[in-house]
């Protein structure tokens, strides 16, 4: 037998489901993009601030560039902790009112990170069954007894702290803004839960972070939770427009990441423009004051809009708006039809989200304007309500596939 034949044998079968995915080439970021000379309304960038491209972030990346050369050069623990590393864990601290934090390679090294570090073998880690991927391979990595509760369910979380045997540490993990659905966690009560049942708390604000909050702090801190949630999990990848992660928590508890993580401690530190360009992002948000505010009003009009015509958008409340098809076929050839008329909304399928809720995941991001999200929206209701004409050949469907 060949060595590739199972290889073969495995995409025929994501294939045959609608599951099989393709990267795409682009040439440009933003919330409008130019693709052969045309161009699109991009509802799949998570720089929903625009702060990717703003001059105040690429010149801070520039100065730091220059002055401190391509790489960090070493791990955190050896050579690769510049000046610039130790003022981004300051600025975040800051922002996030929390006494410290720790800067991770990525949101996803910060998962399992962390999640690596509070948990083990004799341990429990209770998380949203909508979690992202990264957390539950942090906890997959931590080899800690793994229970989900129901999405946004706190009743469900307490039956199974109630069940949990004695003995072991304990962790819940939840998102605050979730990725996929855009709806937003019961934080207050699920911290209530966790206390009462003596677990350690843990919020992802990946989504949150640069939108909600005062100052773009995220929810932990717009309701006053930061004395109560033990973890506050973060990423410079979304709203901050760069790359790189965070947990901005309890000095000791830093102290324990930076002896205890093997996703911080083995791996090289961020270059010093990735740090660069997360020190401009996050300059442009405080002098903005409520970066967000702007950015949810216009999703707020633009859900709000869709909803009327009869489309199902979860319970989305942010700036990540899903529109429910179901059918990983039907989801893909709607997606193909809104880019032939330049709209860009990318098909989300299983296992990104469960069995037979594929859909359209549309970030709005303050490159689209209140006209542009009106003339999408026209668009994406006629499609997505619309009786689909003639199955197109199965060829062309996948050059959409996500
Ligand atoms: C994107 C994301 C991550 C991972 O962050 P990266 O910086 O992209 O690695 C973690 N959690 C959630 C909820 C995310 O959406």
């Amino acid at each position: 037998m060949r060595f590739e034949a199972w290889i073969d044998e495995e995409i025929a079968q994501l294939r045959e489901k609608s599951l099989e995915r393709r990267l795409s080439v682009f040439s440009e970021t933003g919330g409008k993009i130019k693709i052969e000379g045309r161009t699109f309304l991009n509802f799949s960038s998570n720089d929903y601030l625009g702060l990717a491209r703003h001059p105040e972030a690429i010149s801070t990346s520039r100065k730091y560039l220059e002055s401190y050369g391509c790489g960090a050069t070493a791990s955190r623990l050896i050579t690769g902790t510049l000046d610039p590393h130790d003022e981004l864990e300051r600025v975040i601290a800051a922002l996030k009112g929390y006494p410290g934090a720790l800067v991770f390679g990525s949101g996803f090294l910060a998962n399992a990170g962390i999640i690596t570090s509070l948990a083990g073998r004799s341990d429990h880690v209770f998380a949203d069954k909508l979690a992202h991927a990264s957390i539950i391979d942090g906890i997959v990595l931590s080899r800690a007894n793994l229970k989900r509760f129901h999405h946004n369910d706190p009743d469900h979380l307490k039956a199974l702290l109630k069940q949990c045997p004695a003995g072991g540490r304990k962790l819940v993990v939840t998102e605050s803004v979730f990725s996929m659905d855009g709806d937003i966690a019961p934080l207050a009560e699920i911290t209530s839960m966790a206390l009462e049942y003596g677990a350690m708390v843990m919020v992802d604000e990946a989504h949150a972070t640069g939108v909600f909050g005062p100052g773009g702090s995220g929810l932990i801190r717009e309701q006053g939770l930061e004395d109560r949630i033990n973890v506050s999990m973060g990423t410079l990848s979304k709203a901050l427009g760069g790359y790189g992660g965070f947990i901005a928590c309890s000095s000791a508890l830093r102290e324990l990441l930076v002896n205890r993580a093997r996703a911080f401690i083995y791996t090289t530190g961020l270059p010093p423009a990735v740090v660069g360009s997360a020190l401009g992002a996050l300059a442009v948000i405080q002098k903005a004051g409520n970066p967000g505010a702007e950015l949810l009003r216009r999703a707020a009009t633009f859900r709000k809009r869709l909803q009327e015509a009869g489309l199902n958008t979860l319970n989305s409340e942010s700036q990540i708006i899903p529109v429910l098809i179901g059918e990983n076929a039907r989801t893909l050839a709607v997606a193909q039809r809104l880019k032939s008329k330049g709209i860009l909304a990318v098909a989300i399928r299983p296992p990104t989200v469960p069995e037979g809720t594929a859909r359209l995941r549309l970030s709005v991001t303050l490159d689209h304007s209140d006209h542009d999200l009106e003339r999408a929206a026209g668009e994406i209701i006629a499609e997505a309500t619309g009786e689909l004409g003639a199955p197109e050949d199965a060829k062309t469907r996948r050059k959409d596939a996500c």
